[in-house]
Parts: C-alpha cells; structure tokens; sequence
C-alpha cells in the first residue's frame, strides 16, 4: 500500500479538547473555559470552512497546514492525501469517506471546523470546570519583584476552609458544573501543609459525595517543597506547579528571599526532587525584560527534562518593585522570543505548545473570555471574603455567607469587568480574536484606562502568533513520525 496515498491529519493533542472542556495549563490565572461551539455530525451537506488561513511550511514536503481563525480548532497539518479532501468539500457535499482512514480524517476535520456544515447552527457547550483560588495564607519566604500581594499576615482558619469546600461544591452542583477545580495557593501554600492535607481530605470526600469530579494543583515557589510534601502530593493525585523564571541569575533576578537571597538553587532541587519522585511539575515562567535575555537558555533546561511550562508577561500592579514590562516593539526582544522558538522548534517536545508560549493567549481552543474571571472562577481570601481574581484580592465582592456567591460574583459591578472579544471593539475584527481574546481585562484597564479595549502586549502577540501556529506544525509533523 502506498502510505502517501493514506490521508492523516494532525490535530495539537488532546483531541478530545473540543468536546472535554479541560484545564491542563496549571498557571495561576483561571483558564478560559467558555463555551465551545461543536457541531453535530447529523448535518446532510458540508463544505470547506471559507475562512481557513494557509501557514507556510518551508522544506516540509508532503504537509500542508492551515490556521482556522474561528475554531474552535486553530491548527490542523494534513498530508497531501487529507488536504485533498478538505479540498474536495469545496463544493457542499455529505460527510462520506471510503475508507476507515478516510472516515477518520473527515471525522476530524469536522471536529476541528475544518469542514463546516451548511445551514446548522454548533451547539454551544456549557462551561464544565468551576475554579476556585484557595487563598490559604498571604504569607510568603520569597519577595519577588512582580508580587501582587501587599503580604499581610494572614492566614485562613480552618473553619473558613471548611466553608469554603462545602459552598464550592453546592455551588458546582447548583449551577452545574460536572466538575471542580481547587488551586492551593498563597503567598507560599506550604507554609500551611498541614491545613492543605485537612482541606484536601474534606474536599476528596464532598467532592466524591456530590458526584463531582475534582481536580486539584498546588501552586508553590518551590523552596520549601520536599519529600514528605512531594509523596503527599503524589499518593493524592495533586498537580503541582512551580514558578521558575529562569536559570541561575535570570531566576534571581526577580524572586528572591525578603533579605535579596537567591532561591534559584532551593527551587532547582525542588524540581530534581519532584521529577525523581515521578512528579513532573508544570513550570510558570513570568517574564518581564529583566528575565528575557535568560529565556532562550531557560527553554533549553525545560526541554531537557521534558517539563510543561507556560509563559505569563509580567502584569503591573500597584505592589511591584523595580521590574521593567517586556518591551513588545524593542527587536532585542523580538530576536530573544525567536532564538527561544528556534531551539523549540530544534529539539520539539512531546506536548503542545499551542497554550504555553503566547501569554493569556490560547490556542488549545477558540473562545470569547480571555479568562474565566467574574465567571467560573472564585478567589476565596483567609477570611471567607471571595473577589474575581487574584490580583484583586483587595476587591472582595462577595463572601463565602452569600446566598449564592457564584451569582453575586457574575453581576457585581464592582472591581473587574470581563467582556466577552465581541466588546472589544479593537479586536473584533482581528483574525486573532478566538484565541488571543484581547489579553487580560485587569492589564488592559490599567494601562489604558479600559476593560473593552485590546491588550497592551498586542503587537507582540501579532508578532508571536503565526510563529507559534508555524511552530506548533513543525513539532507535530517531527513528532508525528518517531
Ligand atoms: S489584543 Fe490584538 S491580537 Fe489580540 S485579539 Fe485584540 S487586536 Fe487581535
Ligand atoms: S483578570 Fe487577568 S490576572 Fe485575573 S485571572 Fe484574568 S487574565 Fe488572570
């Protein structure tokens, strides 16, 4: 059988994205979980969606790749077989293939928007995760130059984390939501482990009682965690994120101890540590103009040790000190973005990269809300107050007394604002806009004086985005033949 003759097409993994609304990426924002439009097979006639992009693939023969500016797939790479095809539905016709491996291909291309029927409205799936920051203490042994916390000796009582599980969980039920998402967070969570093992407990438990699923992730600087921490962990299934913003200097750079100590070398044993228990930590990198010039290197070192990461640009806040915003027009930083996608794109890795690199930008599936901020998402403080996101902690509009904190939390007027891309009049006509979504609301307003206007990092996101679809069709076209 000649194998050119048989069509593949490569989708960024999981495929199942589209119709099981996950979070995989553990940053310390909440994921964009809004509604995914999917279409039922059931339509009579379908054609090639109009709107697909085709991306440029040098010395890669026998694939083409496409973007799809509407979702809610980005990116497919087809070979020349499948991209036959999609090109045979440029007329409408039914959804018929004659072999298996053809059924499969416009089985996917279909889940993917490639293929779109004629005259069906996609259903639109309601959001499936309800996330919630649990605040456990403002505490923390680091001082990094980017904190958005004023660090004020606070700690949540044990009553109060109680409360906090059990309105969670009739929350998720009351509105729906098959499963919960549980942030420990801080200031440094494992100041507070023994808390965290009596929360985890009694959220397995109700969580199990409600018929809910839950996930759970630990998010930590790092320093502390060791091998007690780490079976724990492991034995309760907990994920754990570790910020890292660079090796050596490009990490200490900005997180340091309250005295300026370095902690690059405590967080560098804690991941070895991690990875030689069999738990491989998600890495957030924070990146401001101070760390840039370490990226390139600092890919390098994750890559080696096949660890997921995830770049956040740095937010300004009002707590932070001596940190420089990443300058999106200076080419030096252009060129140090570009080294960092060369040496991916050299030694690409196993998982996609399509929600790692740009940002609040995700390209893992379209969507309308940057974030679930002011949504699906509840930041709980020590003291059973609830605000919409983390930076505005200071901005309680809630409590964990309210009737139906949820509700309360959609409508109030108060502190952030999250409209959807098609309010955003800058973006709504931007061929970005299902992905990028205008960035986050709370940077926006801060630097432009406006929820409803584009991110200030725009231009750099233009600039990264068709490097990153590029990208991320190299990797799936080299990883799909080893
Ligand atoms: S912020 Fe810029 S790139 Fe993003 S959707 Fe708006 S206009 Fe497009
Ligand atoms: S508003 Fe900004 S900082 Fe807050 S969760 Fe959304 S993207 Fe993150």
């Amino acid at each position: 059988m000649n194998h050119a003759l048989i069509p593949h097409v490569l989708i960024p993994p999981p495929t199942n994205r589209v119709l099981a609304s996950d979070c995989t990426n553990d940053c310390d924002c909440a994921c964009a979980l809004d509604s995914l439009p999917v279409w039922t097979e059931s339509a009579a006639l379908w054609q090639r969606n109009p709107a697909l992009r085709p991306i440029p693939l040098t010395e890669k023969e026998g694939w083409q790749a496409a973007y799809n500016p509407r979702g809610p797939l980005p990116l497919a790479v087809l070979n020349l077989a499948a991209w036959d095809i999609l090109n045979a539905y440029a007329a409408p016709r039914p959804l018929e293939g004659e072999s298996p491996a053809e059924r499969t291909a416009i089985q996917q291309l279909a889940q993917a928007g490639f293929l779109l029927p004629l005259d069906t409205a996609p259903v639109v799936q309601p959001p499936s995760l309800l996330t919630a920051w649990l605040h456990l203490t403002d505490s923390c042994n680091l001082r990094c130059d980017y904190c958005y916390l004023p660090h004020h000796p606070q700690t949540m009582p044990r009553e109060t984390a109680f409360q906090a599980i059990k309105t969670l969980v009739d929350l998720a039920q009351s509105h729906q939501y098959p499963a919960l998402k549980l942030k420990y967070a801080g200031g440094e969570p494992l100041l507070r482990f023994t808390l965290l093992k009596e929360i985890h407990a009694h959220a397995t438990q109700s969580a199990q009682q409600a018929g809910l699923r839950l996930e759970t992730v630990l998010l930590t600087n790092g320093t502390l965690l060791n091998h007690e921490h780490l079976a724990y962990l492991r034995e309760n299934h907990i994920r754990l994120m570790i910020s890292l913003d660079g090796i050596g200097k490009w990490h200490d750079v900005q997180r340091h101890y309250a005295g300026g100590k370095p902690s690059f070398a405590q967080v560098e044993q804690a991941i070895e540590r991690a990875r030689n228990a069999s738990l491989s930590p998600h890495i957030s990198i924070t990146l401001s103009e101070n760390n840039l010039p370490g990226l390139p290197e600092t890919v390098s070192w994750l890559l080696e040790r096949s660890l997921t990461f995830s770049l956040n640009f740095y937010r300004e806040n009002d707590c932070a000190s001596a940190i420089r915003a990443l300058d999106a027009r200076s080419p030096h930083t252009r060129t140090l973005l570009e080294e960092t996608f060369s040496r991916l794109e050299a030694n690409p890795p196993r998982h996609s990269l399509l929600g790692m690199l740009a940002d609040r930008a995700s390209f893992s599936s379209s969507h309308l809300y940057p974030c679930g901020a002011g949504r699906d998402y509840l930041v709980i403080r020590p003291d059973g107050r609830i605000a919409k996101c983390q930076m505005e902690m200071h901005i309680p509009v809630t409590s964990l007394q309210a009737a139906d904190p949820l509700a309360e939390l959609r409508h109030s007027p108060n502190g952030l604002q999250n409209p959807s891309v098609l309010q955003k009049p800058d973006c709504v006509t931007c061929d970005w806009r299902s992905y990028c979504v205008g960035g986050c609301p709370l940077l926006a307003k801060r630097v432009s004086g406006s929820y409803e206007t584009r991110s200030p990092y725009c231009e750099l996101y233009r600039f990264l985005f068709p490097r990153l679809l590029r990208l991320e069709a190299i990797r799936l076209i080299k990883t799909s033949k080893s």
